[in-house]
C-alpha cells in the first residue's frame, strides 16, 4: 500500500513569517515554510551565552539580581520563554504562552471574565471543557449558553450586547465525530454583533500545523499541547497564543498570578517534540486518509473531514490545510466494536491523542462516558462508535492490523469477491425485530416465556421531610429485580422466589394446583372505577385462609399472596387459566430500603398482563439507547422503546400489588420501577409525581448496614420531635425543601454537578441527624468515605439502614476499590450502582438474534417450548447464575425494549 500525500500540506507556508537577514534585492527570499520553520528554534532576542544549540534547561526557581530579565520562574524562565517564542512563530501570532495543561490554557483564558458575563459555547465540546464551563456556571456567576457552533444560524440569535456575551469559544474538528465549525464566518458575525466579545478556539485537533485560527479572525487560540505539538505522550501542556497586546498582558498577568506556567523541564520537552510536529504531522494526517478511505469503502459509516462525503469538507478546507490525524467510524453493534477494539494488537486502546503511536478507543464508554447517555444519544453519539488516532507507523502495518481485528470480531468476512462488511446495521436488525415479532404473533402470548425487569430505587434527597409535604426525589438505580415467566403443560401454577431465604440454597419454590385454587371467590369485573385494580380484600383473605395456610416464612407468604391474587383475577375474567411458573429474582438487595417489592411488584405485574395478552410488545419499535439494564452488563444489544401506554398500565396493576405487599404505598417506588430515571414526589392534594427532565446517570455506592430499622418508628420518632419543636423541627424541614428545590435544579441541569451534589447530600444528611433519624452505623459509613473527599447520606425513611455515597466520575478506581473493602471489611454490604437509569424492560426478542452476538446456553434439560427455550431449563439457568454475573447473563438472551 503507498501512502500518497491527501495533498500538498508539506510545502504551506505560514502568513509573512520571518526569514533570515540580510535579504537580497535581486532575489528576494520567499518566506519559510512551517516544517523549516518547526525546526528552527531561534530566538533574536534571547541568545544563549555558549551557543548552545539545544535549548538549555534553566531549572532554576529564582535568578540572582534586581532589574534583570528574570527574578522568578512562575513570572518567567528563559527555557519557558524560548518556547513561547516558538509557538507564537509557528502559530503566526504575536504572543504565546506555555501553561501546565490544556485545561490550565482554558483556565487561564475562562479567567478574562467576570461574574454576569455570558459566553456562548459549542454543544459537542471536549468534556473537560463542558465540566470547567459547568464549575464557572455555578461558582463564578458566568452564564452560558451551549449551541450547535456548526450552524452558525443558530448561534447568531445568541449574539446580542444585552446578552452580556464576552466570550465565544469554539473547537474544530470536534470530537470524535469530526464535525466542522466555520470559524472564520463565526469571528466575523461575533465581530459585527458583538464586537467586545472575545472568539476563542480550541485548536488541539488540528495544531498550528494544519489550522491557525487567529488567521481566520478568532482573538484567542488554545491547544492541549499534551497531544500533538508534543507528539509522544510524555508530558502535560497547554499553549495559548493571540495578536492583541491588551488580551496578551492579561495572560500574562493570570499566568504569574495563578503560578500555572510550564515547567522549566516541560518547557524543555515540549519545544523538542514541537521540531517534528510537520514531519508527524504530515504521516499522520496522510494514513489517516487511507484508513478513512479503507473503511469507507468497506461500507462503514466513516467520519473524516478528507472523505468526499463529509458534509463540510469544503467549508474545512477553506480554513485548514490539512484533515488532521483522528478519525471515527461505525459498526452498528457496540458488541462488534468492543470485540474490534480487543482485538487490535498495534492500536492501543488509550484515551488522549495526538501521539506518534496508534490509539483506539470507544469513546461513549471512555472519554465521553461521563456525558450521560441519554446526551451522548442526543448529540447523535453511537454507542458503537470506535475512534482511531493515528500515529506515524507503517500505513501497511496499521491497515493489516485494523483488517485482522476486522475479521476477528465479525465485522468484515472474506467472500470470493473480496472482503465484505457484516451487515448489522440498527435499522436492518430492527426489521428483522419486527418480522421475528410479527412472525411470534401466531403463537398465543401465554404459550410464550416472558422475561422482563425493572429497576430498584433509591431516595436522593428529602425523605422524613416528604410527610410533611416537602418534595422528595428518587431515581432509579442499575440493580435490578429479573422474572421470567414459563409455560408449563401440567395444570400446575408455579413461584419460584430465589432471593427468600428459607433454609433452601435456591430460595423459595411452590406449586398449586390449577383445579384446586379457589376460583369461585374472585371477584366479577367490575364495570367501571378502578375496575380490576381497586383491592378487594375479601378476596384477599379467602386467598390467605385457603391457599397459603402452610407457607410459614412471611416474605414468601406476601408474595405468593400477591402473584396468586393477580393471576386469579386476569384468569377469571379472560377464561383462560394457563399453566406456568414465574421466578424472580434481584441483584437489588431485598428488604434494604431500596424498592425491591416495588420492582418485584411491577416485575409480576408485567409478566401475567403479557401472559393474559393484556399488554403487547409493538411490533415496531426503535432503537433508543444501549442496554443499561446491569451496572455490570457488557451487553450491547440495539433497545427498542416500550409504549407510556404499557408502562401506566403495568404502573396501576404494579401499585395494586405494593398495596398487598405493603398496606398503604406511597406509589413512588412502582413509579420509578416503571418509568425509570428520577422522580419528583410531593405527598398530598396538588402534589403527585413528577419526572425529573434530563436527569443525568450518576455512580452511587450503596452501602447496606444490615442494621434492622424499623421505618414505622423512625417516622413516628420525628412527629414527636415536631410536636415537641414545632419551630425547630419546622425550620429543619424548611432547609430540607431548600435542598431539595437545589439538589432538583441542579440533577435537571446540564454540565457536571457533582460538587454541588455532594454538599446537598451533606448538607441533608446534617438535617436528617438533627431529626434524629441516624444511626452509628451509618455515622460509620459516612467517616469511612469522608476520608476518601466522598460525601454520604442515609437513604429512605431509614427502614433498610442503608447510605448512599456519591461517586464521581473522575474518582480514582483504586481508592473506590480501598472504600469497597474497607466497608466490607466492617460487615457492610456496599453495592456500586449506576443512579437514574432506564424503567422497565421487556427481552423483545429471544434467542440468537440476527446479530452477530454470542447466542445463549442451549438448554441443559427441559422440554423444548416453541422458542427454543425450556421451561426448566431457563429457570434453572436462571437460578446457576452468580449475583454478580445475573444481569449481564439476563442481557445476553436477547434484546431489550425499555419504558
Ligand atoms: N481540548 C481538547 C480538544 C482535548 O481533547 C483535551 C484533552 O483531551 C483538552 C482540551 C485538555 O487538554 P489537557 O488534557 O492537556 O488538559
Amino acid at each position: 500500500m503507498t501512502s500518497k500525500l491527501p495533498f500538498e500540506i508539506a510545502t504551506t507556508s505560514v502568513g509573512d513569517l520571518p526569514t533570515p537577514e540580510p535579504d537580497s534585492p535581486y532575489r528576494p527570499r520567499r518566506p519559510y515554510r512551517f516544517s523549516t520553520l518547526c525546526a528552527t528554534v531561534e530566538n533574536p532576542g534571547l541568545k544563549d551565552q555558549y551557543g548552545s544549540s539545544s535549548v538549555p534547561i534553566y531549572q532554576t526557581a529564582t535568578f540572582k539580581g534586581i532589574g534583570g530579565e528574570y527574578d522568578y520562574s512562575r513570572s518567567g524562565n528563559p527555557t519557558r520563554s524560548h518556547l513561547e517564542h516558538h509557538i507564537a512563530k509557528i502559530s503566526s501570532a504575536a504572543h504565546g504562552f506555555a501553561v501546565s495543561s490544556g485545561m490550565a490554557a482554558l483556565d487561564t483564558i475562562l479567567r478574562l471574565l467576570k461574574p454576569g458575563d455570558a459566553i456562548v459555547a459549542g454543544d459537542d465540546l471536549y468534556g473537560g471543557t463542558n465540566r470547567l464551563l459547568a464549575y464557572l456556571r455555578t461558582h463564578a456567576g458566568i452564564t452560558v449558553h451551549h449551541a450547535d457552533t456548526t450552524k452558525p444560524d443558530t448561534l447568531i440569535p445568541l449574539l446580542k450586547t444585552e446578552n452580556n456575551v464576552a466570550m465565544v469559544l469554539l473547537e474544530s474538528p470536534t470530537n470524535p465525530l469530526l464535525k466542522i465549525v466555520d470559524i472564520a464566518t463565526i469571528a466575523k458575525e461575533v465581530k459585527e454583533r458583538v464586537p467586545a466579545a472575545l472568539v476563542v478556539v480550541d485548536n488541539t485537533m488540528m495544531s498550528p500545523f494544519l489550522q491557525r485560527p487567529l488567521e481566520h479572525g478568532a482573538d484567542i487560540v488554545y491547544d492541549s499541547a499534551t497531544k500533538y505539538l508534543s507528539g509522544h505522550h510524555d508530558l502535560m501542556a497547554g499553549i495559548i497564543t493571540c495578536n492583541r497586546d491588551d488580551v496578551a498582558k492579561q495572560i500574562a498577568f493570570i499566568i504569574n498570578a495563578t503560578g500555572n506556567g510550564l515547567t522549566p523541564f516541560d518547557s524543555f520537552l515540549l519545544l523538542r517534540g514541537s521540531k517534528t510536529l510537520a514531519i508527524r504531522l504530515n504521516q499522520q494526517s496522510s494514513t489517516s486518509m487511507l484508513v478513512a478511505r479503507y473503511l469507507h469503502s468497506l461500507g462503514f459509516p466513516t467520519f473524516y473531514p478528507g472523505l468526499p462525503d463529509h458534509p463540510n469538507r469544503e467549508m474545512h478546507e477553506r480554513i485548514s490545510s490539512g484533515y488532521g490525524a483522528v478519525l471515527s467510524f461505525a459498526t452498528g453493534s457496540r458488541d462488534i466494536s468492543e470485540r474490534i477494539v480487543a482485538a487490535t494488537r498495534l492500536w492501543s486502546v488509550s484515551v488522549s491523542f495526538g501521539c506518534v503511536n496508534s490509539l483506539i478507543s470507544m469513546p461513549c464508554a471512555m472519554s465521553h462516558a461521563s456525558i450521560p447517555p441519554a446526551t451522548r444519544a442526543a448529540r447523535g453519539l453511537p454507542e458503537d462508535l470506535i475512534r482511531l488516532c493515528v500515529g506515524i507507523e507503517d500505513s501497511a502495518d496499521l491497515l493489516d492490523d485494523l483488517e485482522r481485528a476486522l475479521i476477528d470480531a465479525g465485522a468484515i468476512r472474506r467472500t470470493a469477491a473480496g472482503l465484505v462488511r457484516v451487515q448489522t446495521s440498527i435499522g436492518e436488525a430492527v426489521q428483522k425485530l419486527a418480522e421475528k415479532e410479527a412472525a411470534k404473533d401466531e403463537i398465543p402470548p401465554h404459550e410464550k416465556p416472558w422475561v422482563v425487569s425493572a429497576p430498584g430505587k433509591v431516595i436522593l434527597f428529602g425523605e422524613h421531610a416528604v410527610v410533611y409535604g416537602v418534595p422528595a426525589l428518587a431515581a432509579s438505580l442499575s440493580l435490578r429485580c429479573y422474572a421470567i415467566s414459563t409455560p408449563r403443560a401440567d395444570d400446575t401454577l408455579g413461584v419460584h422466589f430465589l432471593d427468600i431465604d428459607v433454609g433452601q440454597p435456591d430460595g423459595f419454590k411452590y406449586e398449586w394446583d390449577l383445579s384446586e385454587l379457589p376460583w369461585d371467590a374472585v371477584p366479577s369485573q367490575p364495570s367501571s372505577g378502578e375496575g380490576e385494580v381497586a383491592l378487594n380484600h375479601q378476596f384477599l383473605d379467602t386467598i390467605t385462609s385457603q391457599v397459603l395456610t402452610d407457607i410459614s416464612n412471611a416474605h414468601a407468604r406476601q408474595a405468593s399472596l400477591a402473584f396468586l391474587y393477580l393471576y386469579m383475577v386476569l384468569a377469571a375474567h379472560s377464561g383462560q387459566r394457563p399453566a406456568l411458573t414465574l421466578a424472580a429474582r434481584a441483584t437489588l438487595p431485598v428488604g434494604a430500603g431500596l424498592g425491591s417489592s416495588a420492582s418485584f411488584s411491577v416485575c409480576t405485574s408485567t409478566s401475567l398482563l403479557f401472559v393474559f395478552g393484556r399488554i403487547r410488545v409493538p411490533s415496531q419499535s426503535l432503537p433508543v439507547t444501549p442496554s443499561t439494564s446491569s451496572a455490570s452488563s457488557s451487553s450491547s444489544a440495539p433497545t427498542s422503546k416500550l409504549p407510556d401506554t404499557l408502562a401506566q398500565c403495568v404502573n396501576r396493576y404494579a401499585f395494586l400489588l405494593e398495596k398487598i405487599l405493603h398496606g398503604t404505598p406511597s406509589g413512588v417506588d412502582n413509579s420509578v420501577a416503571v418509568f425509570g430515571g428520577g422522580l419528583q414526589y410531593t405527598k398530598g392534594q396538588g402534589g403527585g409525581l413528577e419526572a425529573i427532565d434530563g436527569f443525568k446517570a450518576l455512580r452511587f455506592l450503596l452501602t447496606d448496614t444490615r442494621v434492622p430499622r424499623n421505618t414505622r418508628s423512625l417516622v413516628a420518632g420525628v412527629a414527636e420531635r415536631l410536636a415537641k419543636d414545632p419551630n425547630g423541627v419546622g425550620a429543619i424541614l424548611e432547609q430540607i425543601r431548600e435542598v431539595v428545590g437545589r439538589a432538583r435544579r441542579t440533577l435537571g441541569e446540564e454540565g457536571d454537578g457533582t460538587a454541588v451534589l455532594a454538599d446537598l447530600i451533606d448538607e441533608n444528611h446534617a438535617h436528617l441527624v438533627d431529626l434524629g433519624v441516624s444511626h452509628p452505623s451509618l455515622e460509620d459509613v459516612r467517616d469511612v468515605t469522608r476520608t476518601y473527599g466522598l460525601a454520604t447520606k442515609l437513604t429512605g425513611a431509614g427502614g433498610g439502614g442503608c447510605a448512599v455515597t456519591l461517586v464521581p466520575d473522575d474518582f480514582s478506581e483504586s481508592s473506590l476499590s480501598s472504600v469497597i473493602t474497607t466497608l466490607r471489611e466492617k460487615g457492610y454490604v456496599p453495592y456500586l450502582t449506576q443512579v437514574g437509569g432506564p424503567g422497565l424492560g421487556v427481552l423483545v426478542s429471544q434467542g440468537s438474534f440476527a446479530l452477530p452476538m454470542t447466542p445463549p446456553e442451549p438448554p441443559a434439560c427441559g422440554i423444548e417450548n416453541s422458542d427454543g427455550l425450556s421451561e426448566g431449563a431457563l429457570t434453572g439457568l436462571f437460578a446457576q447464575q452468580s449475583k454478580p454475573e445475573l444481569g449481564s447473563w439476563i442481557d445476553s438472551l436477547g434484546n431489550w425494549a425499555f419504558v
